[in-house]
């Protein structure tokens, strides 16, 4: 058969395939990539990834475990899962047991193999994190969108999940609740927890409660909802954003005891995918969730940073005439540059899509918009991520610094002087409109 003859039996076969768009943020940084070929500075705040290294002790663990070849249980290292069931005890005061755990390559692989198994409607707010929609429409299942306000900082309302949930009470549903949040670093009063745990419990939903940045609480007062709805609650964690290691790709679910049932549906469907999480990286994860001064000196630092550094960028922002709700945790800002949609329309610039591209090839600094977060196409959001800088010095000099006084710029502008460019561009940018 000819080359010509054995092509066409393949035309129109790629109309089978899923109409999908690869994740928005790996899109943006291989686009930042692509200018930086280009010989142009570019400002790299749109994936969010970590700045910090791997704590020292975790990665001695991972290389001393380098030869550790067999394959794992399905649902996880056994003494990874008591590792992460005493981590929960310890931190969010709830009784469970390494039998409520599960291991997964990464959080968001759990995330997706949850909304397999379960039929059920996903709820989340807008805005929300760039995958849960897109998994969701991966399997099939129906996305409600719960609108929120910069008013309320983007939190999802205990009244607006109830009248959700009140059209068809009885409909199997799993919500996401995700704090502090990816795109808005807010977190949620106690008040407001209970008041969704009380929604949550009357209409029996699955809620997963996305603690991947709970650590990264710049004060680290991160509370659980699980505390306030145990019997319906599943914490999702992992090592990508406080521990600095998202390419070790390692996730955690835990468990209500009386759900067990979903771990079990969970692990069946590993067992005929990906089969285990890497058995190196879960030997050195025990390390990451055991207590240890080392990891407590970490998280602390690491927030201190997190911390001065919202406080620097929230001033700036504020000084532009941008409005963004005070971050409490990760390393994300959300704002809103309404204050310029006459000039910005005037240069013909409708949407935060077009925003952000603008920005992207005027400056070299890259956000994402607030669209890909779930938010209507023209309102004027979008996500920055305040991580580029290199952690790893920072740490080293944030150790020797005091920050109580007044020299948290002087210290960014020593250590992040990316971020602090960025800014600098984006504010130049925004003044020229
Ligand atoms: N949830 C949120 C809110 C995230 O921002 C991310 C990663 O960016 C994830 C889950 C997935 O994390 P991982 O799969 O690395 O555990």
């Amino acid at each position: 058969m000819s080359r010509i003859k054995r092509e066409e039996l393949y035309v129109n076969l790629n109309l089978n395939v899923r109409g999908l768009e690869p994740s928005v943020t790996l899109a943006i940084n291989e686009k930042c990539n692509q200018l930086k070929k280009e010989g142009r500075p570019v400002y790299k705040f749109g994936l969010g990834q970590s700045p910090f290294p791997v704590p020292e002790h975790v990665v001695e663990a991972l290389k001393a475990h380098a030869h550790e070849k067999a394959y794992l249980p399905v649902k996880g290292l056994p003494e990874l899962r008591k590792a992460v069931a005493d981590f929960n005890c310890r931190l969010h005061k709830i009784g469970c047991t390494e039998d409520d755990v599960l291991i997964g390559p990464g959080s968001k692989e759990l995330i997706f193999l949850l909304q397999l198994v379960y039929y059920g409607d996903l709820i989340i707010p807008t805005p929300s994190w760039v995958s849960y929609s897109p998994q969701a429409r991966i399997i099939g299942r129906h996305v409600d969108w719960v609108h929120t306000t910069g008013e309320n900082n983007w939190r999802l309302s205990p009244e607006k999940l109830d009248l959700i949930c009140r059209t068809d009470p009885k409909r199997p549903r799993i919500v996401i609740l995700n704090y502090p949040s990816n795109p808005t670093g807010c977190t949620y009063p106690l008040e407001r927890l209970k008041l969704l745990a009380q929604v949550a419990r009357k209409y029996r939903v699955i809620l997963i409660s996305d603690e991947i940045y709970g650590l990264t609480h710049h004060t680290g007062q991160h509370v659980s909802i699980a505390r306030y709805y145990p019997e319906g609650t599943i914490i999702s964690s992992g090592l990508s954003k406080w521990c600095g290691a998202g390419g070790w790709r390692l996730g955690t679910f835990t468990f209500p005891p009386n759900l067990d049932w979903l771990l079990h549906a969970m692990a069946s469907v590993a067992s005929e995918t990906f089969t285990s999480t890497s058995a190196p990286i879960q030997y050195a994860a025990v390390e990451a969730f055991k207590e240890n001064p080392a990891m407590d000196e970490y998280l602390h630092i690491t927030r201190k940073i997190l911390r001065i550094l919202a406080k620097y960028l929230m001033n700036r922002l504020t000084h532009m005439k941008v409005t963004a709700p005070y971050p409490q945790g990760a390393f994300y800002l959300f704002p809103d540059f309404s204050y310029y949609r006459q000039k910005l329309v005037a240069k013909g610039i409708l949407t935060s899509g077009e925003l952000c591209n603008k920005l992207l090839l005027d400056t070299g600094v890259a956000i994402l918009p607030g669209a890909d977060f779930g938010r209507q196409t023209e309102e004027l959001s979008a996500r920055i991520a305040y991580v580029d800088f290199n952690g790893e010095e920072a740490i080293r000099a944030a150790k020797s610094t005091s920050f109580e006084h007044n020299h948290n710029d002087e210290f960014i502008k020593k250590y992040c002087p990316n971020i602090v460019e960025g800014f600098d561009r984006l504010e130049q940018w925004l003044n020229d409109l």
